[in-house]
């Protein structure tokens, strides 16, 4: 964990007030701190992020059985 005095910027999520920040991203200049609870979304969202912005995909349900 990452300690810093500051919440959470998860930009899907703009009113996270969570402060166990693991890891930021970056999105142009910025520096997003994200705790977490919203990089465990993050990470299941299929969300990338790149210089130039942050865009996610729907869930995709791998629910397939044989
Ligand atoms: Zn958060």
């Amino acid at each position: 964990m990452i300690n810093v005095n500051e919440p959470c910027k998860n930009p899907l999520n703009p009113n996270c007030p969570n402060e166990d920040i693991v890891v930021y991203i970056q999105i142009g200049q910025e520096r997003y701190p994200i705790c977490c609870q919203c990089w465990a979304e993050l990470a299941e969202s299929n969300a990338e992020w790149n210089e130039t912005g942050l865009k996610t995909e729907e869930k995709q349900c791998l629910t397939t059985q044989d």
